[in-house]
């Protein structure tokens, strides 16, 4: 799984006199490419390969992974990584050989040869950092293997699993408390891109690192455009995304239905637009296929559920939609934090509406779960409710769910185009007023569809049947439309002045409606801006569609070079079965497009290659660019 001739720089590294923190930034650079550390990357190397303990929030695309993967090269023995995500720790170990370092993987798609083969490699010193699942680590057996290693440190990836409270529990992570007993002498790093002060909370105390160093960073992502606009109709919306803003890009769909990721696929694949549907409901087979086709294509749509994506390091990904609510803000910055790792301009993009606020809140009361579980749920719910609703700007909000203050980011659609807003404190109480009536006069409770009816004064089967013409409520609101009302339902029940009850989400005063009805409080509601306005300045791109984002500011000489480049990286990758960033980014390349370095030595000056890659691809790249 390792070459031994690729062993010998980084084993004089560890071993050279200068001091931790020179030893660090050498492995950087000589490894992997990088000239400087970024945000604490530094800080925490220095704690974990000095031997403390740290739990590290950093938001997606930070730069979690060379957080122990430098302190386990500076350490003696091997770092184990423990990751949920046994479908890619084959690419992970992939790139890390691609750069040189000595990696492997223990999980269930080994056979017993090729586990023994690493068991011995591990036990021989051999490995710079082995993967593998926690239902694995904490089996006797593995606990006994790594009792007889030497081991660097553990590092637990993704460790807001460990949490109850947040929304990705994994049963398997309560295991992980073992560690600090069981090897008390090994230092271990917990990473995670989640981090409301719960989920920190739970999991300091879940995995015993009370005794760490804390590690947060800012969550900002300032490349990452965050809109969220009136469902309408929601595919076409979608498209309207894709065709005017992201064509020929990758991109994530997520849906809330296995069924609805298979027909949304389908539709736009019927319109021309590479799409693949992922659930769990597919054969595990076909789930991997489309997994490595979306890694490796450039351009494909991945249709999704939440199934998809966690440890999905693909930096190239240039949207994220979501056609369903998500159910908390946790599950929705992490979603959309999978668009661009790179660093380049992305976009966040949501389409909600009335719908979805009331079938969440009857999908969370008819589940099963103890009370305290669905009150979790609905402050969930609540708090994602309010960052569609808010007129202020959504980055605000978003940060400071995460307890971080910031200023409005002019990066996100309620700072591009701020909303109108319009007293809607009459239009409130005469809802409240028609729900009062019809249940006190009729003993009637009814959905947003018949209670607009009553205030339109539309006469229906229902209607006539229960004589709603006499109640002193029929036809009150016509001031509005029907349209206008369902946007006015949907932020009443937002803010909780109304709330949807029971199988059928008949509707009901919530419990902010008393201060509105007594007058005691206005209601400020927005005013629904026209879906899919596209709200990117966006500077004109040379070349056709799938061209990249990075080079979007190269001339046209350099981007001839820089397609050229692109060629050879496709058919490196294709020769070496791996995704195409994984040979080099686009970053990088445009990098090299911009030095146009006439050696293999310059070559080497550029963020991103490494001594073995520069060993490796040196060549090839001097040979593939043209004059
Ligand atoms: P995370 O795990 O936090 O989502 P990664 O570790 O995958 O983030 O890093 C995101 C990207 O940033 C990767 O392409 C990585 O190579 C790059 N990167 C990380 N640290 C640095 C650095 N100091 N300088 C330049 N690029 C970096
Ligand atoms: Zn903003």
């Amino acid at each position: 799984m390792s070459s031994s001739h690729t062993v010998d720089p980084i084993s004089a590294l560890r071993a050279g006199d200068a001091g931790q923190t020179d030893r660090a930034l050498e492995i950087l650079s000589t490894v992997f490419g990088y000239d400087s550390f970024r945000g604490e990357q530094s800080a925490i190397i220095e704690q974990v390969a000095s031997g403390g303990d740290a739990v590290v929030l950093m938001p997606t695309g930070g730069g979690k992974s060379l957080c122990y993967q430098i302190p386990a090269l500076l350490r003696e023995g091997t770092g184990i990584v423990v990751s949920p995500l046994i479908a890619l720790m084959a690419d992970q170990v992939a790139a890390l050989e691609g750069v040189g370092i000595r990696a492997a993987y223990l999980n269930s798609t080994l056979d017993y040869q090729e586990a023994q083969a690493v068991e011995q490699q591990l036990l021989a010193g051999e490995l710079d950092l082995l993967y593998m699942a926690p239902e694995r680590l904490v089996l006797p057996r593995t606990q006994d293997l790594l009792r007889r290693a030497q081991l660097a440190l553990f590092a637990i990836d993704e460790a807001h699993c460990v949490s109850q409270w947040g929304h990705d529990f994994r049963p398997d992570y309560l295991g992980l408390s073992v560690l600090a007993e069981a090897f008390p002498t090994v230092p271990r790093v917990a990473l995670t891109a989640t981090a409301t002060e719960s989920t920190h909370r739970e999991l300091t105390e879940r995995l015993r690192m009370q005794d760490a160093k804390h590690f947060v960073s800012s969550f900002d992502r300032p490349n990452i455009q965050y809109r969220i606009e009136p469902k309408a109709s929601p595919r076409e919306q979608l498209l309207r995304l894709i065709t005017s803003e992201h064509e020929g890009e990758s991109g994530i769909v997520y849906c809330l239905s296995r069924k609805s990721v298979e027909t949304t696929a389908q539709w736009l694949a019927d319109r021309g637009i590479p799409a693949l549907p992922y659930h769990a409901g597919l054969d595990a087979r076909v789930r991997q296929d489309h997994q490595e086709r979306f890694l490796r294509a450039e351009g494909l749509i991945m249709v999704a559920t939440i199934a998809f994506g966690m440890g999905i390091d693909k930096p190239d990904v240039r949207f994220v939609a979501h056609l369903d609510l998500p159910k908390s803000i946790e599950g929705y910055y992490q979603e959309t934090g999978r668009a661009g790792r790179d660093g380049q301009p992305s976009t966040a993009w949501m389409a909600y509406g009335l719908g979805d606020v009331v079938s969440q809140r009857k999908f969370i009361d008819a589940g099963d779960g103890d009370e305290q579980f669905k009150r979790n749920a609905r402050s969930h719910l609540d708090a994602m409710l309010a960052l569609c609703e808010t007129v202020s700007c959504r980055r605000v909000q978003l940060l400071r769910y995460f307890g971080q203050e910031s200023e409005p980011c002019g990066n996100c659609d309620t700072c591009l185009q701020p909303p109108q807003t319009w007293d809607a404190t009459v239009a409130a109480q005469k809802l409240l007023s028609a729900l009062i009536r019809l249940d006190r006069e009729r003993g009637q409770k009814f959905g947003s569809g018949q209670v607009i009816e009553v205030l339109l004064g539309r006469e229906n089967e229902r209607s006539t049947q229960s004589r709603h013409a006499e109640l002193s409520v029929w036809g009150i609101g016509g001031e509005l439309s029907e349209k206008e009302w369902r946007t006015t339902l949907r932020q009443l029940l937002a803010r909780g002045i109304v709330e949807a009850e029971g199988d059928y989400g008949v509707l009901v005063p919530g419990p902010q409606a008393g201060p509105v009805l007594r007058g005691e409080v206005t209601v400020e509601l927005a005013v629904d801006r026209a879906p899919a306005k596209a709200s990117r300045s966006r500077p004109g791109r040379g070349g056709g569609g799938g061209s990249s984002r990075a080079a979007e500011g190269l001339e046209t000489a350099e981007r001839e070079r820089f397609e050229a480049l692109r060629a050879w990286r496709t058919s490196v990758a294709r020769e070496k079965q791996i995704p195409p960033y994984m040979v080099f980014s686009d970053a990088t390349l445009v990098a090299i497009v911009q030095l146009q370095p006439r050696s293999v030595a310059e070559l080497g000056s550029v963020s991103g290659v490494g001594a073995k890659k520069l060993a490796e691809y040196g060549d090839g790249i001097l040979e593939a660019l043209p004059g």
